[in-house]
Parts: structure tokens; sequence; C-alpha cells
């Protein structure tokens, strides 16, 4: 999406905006030192471990992780796309947005589309007060008029053509409605009716609209008043509605409670609504999706508890193990993640029904926390009592157990796992610790393929590497004063292409701030390792100490690299005849070597 906004534009929207008055703005500023701080805005706490720096105009939070950009926390804060936030700061600026090319539909701003799916829902909810089935539906269900109101259910009529007919009648306005994912482009052949090309996507279901966390709804979940298939709709991936991402029900969980302490996970919409009917006023649902990443990532800015609530059929364990793994790398201290099973063939909805809100608070209290959930699980899936179960435990184990990120809860699940198979912690530390995972790579953000496991030769390469792109993340003033090391190019080393491109970046178009060097990068693979290396310390304390540290890992690099090629070219040469190319390259790399301990560029 960044393209259609021209690079130039956001440098300098960045060189014009101040991350302290934009940040301060919207949260409670302290300066402390160089740097400004604050109680974090994502995550709930008491003492404040987020913080600003003006220097590199950006911020960092210790507690969760968040960091970005001032552009960064204007998406994050006001739930903004980047083009929103884009806009946001640059008005602040007095900055006018230029567009590159024609106005493509993703440069476009989204009201069009909020306004078209606030029409539709206020729609669909007029519609269900002339339905009696679908009203007689949802009181079947046990559904009063209050919460109904609350979530702003409505009913989709039986028709191919209601929405279209009322609100898609011009190209313009259709095209919209496209965009909104409430109709569907008809096949050219089936002409129908009295709208052309599109037909309404939702017919004869009881609706649910999808909120963001400021309300405004983005989506429908429709639900059928019979038996047919399928039992639920969701609206189609859209500019604005993102499966993995939307949690059913958080907008009314967050109105429902000034500040939100935990959150209740469960899978379906008429749980979420039946639940908070019942007072249960902090669930949530995923959109017909397992948990993912972006949902864990979502809730733990909220709320530091989460339980989640799963059917206890075979699906519904299927579902709690995904969850888990997904997880095990959010486990961090002063957060609590437990799971709740349901007896066989219940649902939240039907249960909290059938034995009312307190019972229910008496399950959640009881569920179980993840480590025992866990190793509960771990220990079913193996013979514990023999040598070999055991192993196939560790081995299951492996995974999760470093896929955790803090130490002290690593050191007790592992404590806890120790027991649980009788044997030492020491000796299972050592299992656990067999066969070390190689270092994230640079290129590419965590899930990419790993490369095969670096020589210790290389891996120490690879810290040089990344301590000379961290410095230029930090000081991008002093990539401007490092001249260029013709030796590097076409070196296919991890991090090298990444560290060459921002180098020559940095010269030819220089920038100040660590924020504008990484906004450059935005909707970059690279674009995540550099926000989390700008989020890093940096022992270098300015430019001015970056610029030798910088050239020196280069040259490091550049005699690391000739000595690689000398060998190379030593060990073929006791196998097989030379080319004269290389013959003279081998001369050189010999020549070099011995003049100095510093060997030149080696020629490629
Ligand atoms: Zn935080």
């Amino acid at each position: 999406m960044a393209g259609r906004i021209p690079q130039h534009f956001i440098d300098e929207l960045i060189a014009r905006t101040d991350i302290i008055e934009v940040i301060g703005s919207r949260v409670q500023l302290k300066r402390a030192g160089r740097e400004y701080k604050a109680c974090c805005p994502f995550h709930d706490e008491k003492t404040p471990s987020f913080t600003v720096s003006p220097d590199k105009q950006f911020y960092h939070c210790f507690g969760c992780g968040a960091h970005g950009t001032a552009l960064g926390f204007v998406m994050e804060y006001d739930h903004a796309s980047f083009v929103e936030a884009v806009e946001d700061l640059a008005a602040r600026a007095g900055l006018e947005v230029p567009r590159e090319g024609g106005a493509a539909a993703a440069a476009q701003p989204h009201d069009e589309l909020y306004v078209a799916l606030e029409r539709a829902s206020l729609f669909y909810r007029q519609s269900l007060s002339g339905e009696a089935r679908a009203r007689d539906y949802l009181s079947g269900r046990g559904l009063t008029a209050d919460i109904i109101q609350r979530f702003g259910i409505g009913y989709a009529p039986a028709r191919w053509d209601a929405l279209i007919d009322r609100y898609g009648t011009t190209e313009d306005e259709r095209q919209v409605l496209l965009r909104a994912g409430l109709v569907i482009e008809r096949q050219p052949d089936a002409e129908h009716g009295r709208s052309p090309g599109c037909y309404d996507r939702f017919r004869d279901r009881v609706m649910f609209p999808i909120r963001d966390t400021r309300g405004r709804c983005i989506g429908f979940g429709g639900r059928v008043l019979d038996g047919s298939e399928p039992k639920y709709l969701n609206s189609p991936e859209t500019e604005l509605f993102h499966k993995g991402r939307e949690l059913y029900g958080l907008h009314e969980a967050r109105q429902a409670t000034r500040s939100l302490q935990r959150l209740l996970v469960v899978e379906g919409y008429m749980d979420v609504v039946s639940l908070h009917q019942a007072g249960i006023t902090f669930a949530v649902a995923t959109l017909g999706t397992a948990t993912t990443p972006d949902h864990l990532q979502r809730i733990f800015r909220l709320v530091a508890e989460v339980i989640f609530c799963f059917d206890g059929d075979r699906a519904g364990r299927a579902a709690a193990w995904r969850a888990l793994e997904n997880a095990v790398g959010e486990v961090k201290q002063g957060r609590q993640i437990r799971f709740l099973f349901l007896p066989d063939g219940q649902d939240p909805d039907s249960l909290v029904q059938a034995e009312g809100t307190e019972a229910f608070e008496t399950r959640l209290a009881g569920a179980m926390p993840l480590s025992d959930y866990l190793i509960r699980e771990l220990a079913s899936r193996s013979d514990v009592a023999s040598v070999d179960g055991r192993a196939r435990l560790v081995e299951l184990a492996r995974p999760l157990v470093r896929r955790i990120p803090s130490d002290v809860y690593r050191e007790l699940l592992v404590a806890q796992l120790a027991t649980a198979v009788r044997m030492p912690p020491a000796r299972l530390v050592e299992l656990l610790q067999a066969d070390a995972p190689p270092p994230i790579p640079l290129r590419g953000d965590a899930g990419a393929p790993r490369p095969s496991r670096p020589t210790p030769a290389m891996a120490g390469r690879g810290n040089l590497v990344r301590q000379a792109i961290s410095l230029l993340v930090h000081y991008p003033a002093a990539g401007a004063r490092i001249p260029a090391v013709e030796a590097l190019d076409g070196l296919d080393r991890p991090g090298v292409p990444l560290l060459l491109e921002l180098l020559a970046q940095l010269r030819e178009d220089p920038v100040n701030s660590t924020a504008a060097l990484l906004e450059r990068w935005r909707g970059r693979p690279e674009y995540a390792p550099l926000s989390r290396l700008a989020a890093g310390e940096c022992l270098v304390p300015d430019a001015e100490a970056a610029v030798p540290e910088i050239r020196s890992s280069l040259e490091r690099l550049v005699t690391d690299h000739a000595l690689d090629r000398l060998q190379v070219l030593q060990e073929k040469a006791g196998l097989e005849p030379l080319s004269s190319e290389e013959k003279a390259e081998l001369q050189a790399l010999l020549r070099s070597r011995a003049q100095s301990s510093r060997v030149p560029g080696a020629k490629r």
C-alpha cells in the first residue's frame, strides 16, 4: 500500500513530524534523561516501560515489545490504516498527501466502505422487525431485545437484491458494495432481476455485525435460520476486514467494562452474545478461524489474562492445541493463559443458559493453566513410564519449550515437566537443549525457512553483519559517511545484501532518524527484523562513534571473504587445474596476504 504515496513524501513527513508530539497528544509522557516514558498504552501496567526516543523518532515498550515509528504508533493506537495514519500526520504537519499514478482502490480512504457497511447494518436491523421467523429464532435461542440491540443483530431478507436495490443503484455504489464484501459479482450469462452485475451476499440469515475496536462495522457474520448450509457465512477478506485479526465482541467487551482485565475466547457468535447476556461481558470469538498470533498480540495489548474455551469434542481439542502452539510464543511474566474444556456436546451458549452465570464463572475459575494443559497433553501422547515414551515426550516438548520467550517461565515449565516425567530437571534441560536451533536469519522474518546451521566462523560473521546493520538502524546519518566497498558486492551471506542495500540507500539519499529509515522499508519482509534491531539496545553512543565501527565491520567482512576465497582456490588447485582468471585471483590473494595482515577486496 505504501507505494501509492511517494516515498519522498513519507521521508519528508517523518522529518517534519515529532514523535513526542504525536504520542504526547494521546498518552501522558514524562521526560527521563534523553528519552520519554509512559505507562504502555498497549498493555496493562503500573510502572512505565514504554519509552519514546526523540533521537531515533521511535517508541519501544520493554514490557510487551511493542515498537515502531510515529506512523506505526498512529496505526496501532488509533487502529488506523497506513494511509489514514499518513493523512493524520500530514494534516498535523500542514502537508498535502500527493498520490502517484491513478487513484487505486488501496489509496482511497475507507470512508465510503464504512458508510456502506453502517447503512447495511442499519438496513438489516430494520429488516429484523419485519421478519417474524428471524425474531422467533432469536427469542428461541433465549436472546433478549436488549442484547439484540446491544450487538446490533439484524436480518438479511430472503431476496437476491434487497440490499442492492436500496444502496446499489449506480455503478459507483455497486463498486463500493463489492469492495465492502456485501454483494457478489454475477457471472455474465446468468442475468437476473433489475440490478445487473451483482447480487446480495447475505440472504435469509440472522446478521451479526462485526465491529472494530472503535465500534465501526467492518463486516458481518450471517447464520441460517434453518438447517441449511453453510450454517455460518462471514464477510470475505476486504480492505477493512481481516478474519485472522478480528475478534467478535471485542468492541462490546470494551464498552461493557471500563478497564478490561481479561478476555474469554470462545468459538461462535451465539456463544459471545449469550455469555454477554449472562453478564460474562469479556467473551470474544475468533471468526471461524483458529486463534492466530495476530489475535494473541491484540489480546495481550489489552489484557494480561486470557482463557480459551473449547468444546470437549475432538475438534475442540485440536483447536485448543493449535491455540496453545501459538500462545507459547506469547508467554511472559505477568500474563496468564488458561484453557477451559466444556463437557462433550456442550457449548458456552447452551451451558451458560442451562446452568447459569455463577456455575459458568466457577468453571472459568477452574480453567487449566497453559503449563498444566501442555504437560497433560504431551503426557497423554507418550507413555511416560517407558524410556522411549519419555524420549518422545521430550521431542514433543522441545519445539514448544523453545518458543517460550521468558526465561523464568521456561524454567518453571521445565521443572514441572521434569516432575511429570520423573527426571532430574538438569537432565531434562540437557535433552531439551540438544540440537539447538540456528540463530534467526536477518533476511526475512520469523516463519521463513531457516538456513542450514552455520559454521562457527559464519555465525561470527553473522554477528558482524547484524551489528553493522544495527548501527545503521540506530544512526542512519553514519551511513552517508561509509564509502562503497566493491569487494562485498554480490557476496551472498545472510544479511550482506540487506547491509549493502542500506548503505547504498543512505549514501544516495541520506536520512537522519531511525524512523525515516524504517519507513522506507515498510511493506518489505526486512521491515520487521529492522524494527526489532531499532527496538534493541545499542552500545555505541552516537553517529560519530558508529562510523569507525561500521567501517571496521566491513573491513573484517572483506578480510574473511578473501580468506574464504583463498581457501577455496587453494583446495581447488590441489584437485584440478585452475583457469587463468582463477590463477590470477589466487596470486593476488596470496600477494596481499603477504603484504599485510589486512587483505584488500578480492575480485568477484
Ligand atoms: Zn507495552
